[in-house]
């Protein structure tokens, strides 16, 4: 099962593989929660028992397939990747849990898209690695309980908010994960150029970085598309002038905001002349979940200033007027 495919062709998916960080060392930023994670696991490992179940909630591609990876390597154990969409009946889920050694990781991404039944069955599982199973069919059918070895389910999701209470009750390990800033994200871009063994300026990294929109993957997919035009328009390397023609090229956002982005901000200057203005009806007048807002866009809104929360509503800052090209309303006395 690849949850990844879903989003990914197999040569983005191969590409983000190949400079997907291994160990604790290798990953970058987000000190706070790597430094908590490490002693978790020394803890369990010096006492031989599974790790906690781990939640890793926060916007795609910062970083929480990753520490999946990293936290099974460091536990010395499998990992079993799925997703919350795939699994379609508790039946699948059982034959997942049934076949994990102990101390084992099963990572569900997406796991806020879990259906009710399935999320129910994990419950048990998690709680006292018992799962009820039915064997035998027809009349004789019936269900048994049965012990599965100890393992750290990590589970990943978008949007903590839809996550029911009692299945975030059951992570003893939360975990955030925040928007990088530029800064890492250049030592980022520069460590993937090394991994894709093409040489790149520190300026034209921190170009690069400056545009990702706080996020590894989109940083190593400009990376990658930038690559290209510094093999066919210029002479292989990567340095400010190539990366600024690319990134236009590429038409990229100078802070690096993503359609929707742009399209919350332009919606709430043209109108609701720039706010205060609910969650709600921004949610409505764009045409995407509110939820989905809270907390995938508006939290990098928010860090580079564009928006601010108000206890009236969302307002966008003049930052944002001067981004989009566009006046400000002069305020009416009176
Ligand atoms: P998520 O699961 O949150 O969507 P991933 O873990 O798949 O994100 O990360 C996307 C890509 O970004 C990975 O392939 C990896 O190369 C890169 N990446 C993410 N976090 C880091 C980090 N802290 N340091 C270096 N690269 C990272």
């Amino acid at each position: 099962l690849n949850p990844e495919a879903d989003h990914f062709n197999s040569e983005e998916f191969e590409y983000e593989r190949a400079l997907r960080p291994l160990s604790f060392d290798d990953f970058a930023g987000q000190s706070h929660v790597l430094e908590n994670l490490q002693v978790f696991v020394k803890a369990a490992n010096l006492r031989g028992e599974a790790l906690d179940h781990t939640l890793f909630h926060g916007p795609p591609g910062l970083g929480k397939t990753t520490l999946a990876h990293i936290l099974a390597k460091e536990l010395d154990a499998n990992i079993k990747i799925t997703s919350g969409p795939v699994i379609d009946k508790p039946g699948d889920l059982a034959g997942l849990l049934t076949n994990l050694e102990e101390r084992d990781v099963l990572f569900i991404d997406e796991i806020h898209r879990l259906s009710s039944v399935v999320e129910e069955y994990l419950y048990s599982a998690m709680e006292d690695y018992k799962i009820d199973i039915m064997i035998e069919s027809g009349p004789n059918a019936r269900s048994v309980e049965i012990n599965l070895n100890p393992f750290t389910l990590i589970g990943a999701t978008t949007r903590s908010g839809l996550l029911t209470s009692p299945m975030r009750a059951r992570f003893g390990i939360s975990n955030r994960l925040e928007y990088y800033s530029t800064e890492l994200l250049s030592d980022i871009v520069i460590r993937s150029a090394r991994i894709l063994d093409v040489k790149i300026s520190q300026q034209a990294a921190i170009e690069i970085a400056g545009r990702s929109r706080g996020t590894p993957r989109i940083a190593n997919s400009l990376l990658r598309r930038v690559r290209d035009f510094a093999q066919i328009k210029g002479n292989g390397n990567i340095d400010l002038e190539i990366s600024k023609y690319s990134l236009k090229a590429l038409n990229v956002d100078a802070h690096g905001l993503d359609d929707m982005d742009n399209k919350i901000l332009n919606t709430i200057i043209d109108k609701f002349k720039g706010g205060p203005v609910g969650l709600g009806t921004i949610s409505t007048a764009v045409g995407e979940n509110a939820e989905t807002i809270e907390e995938v866009y508006e939290p990098f809104l928010i860090q580079k200033g564009f928006i601010n929360r108000t206890p009236r509503g969302r307002e966008v800052t003049e930052l944002a007027y001067k981004h989009l090209n566009k006046n400000k309303p002069t305020q009416q006395s009176g």
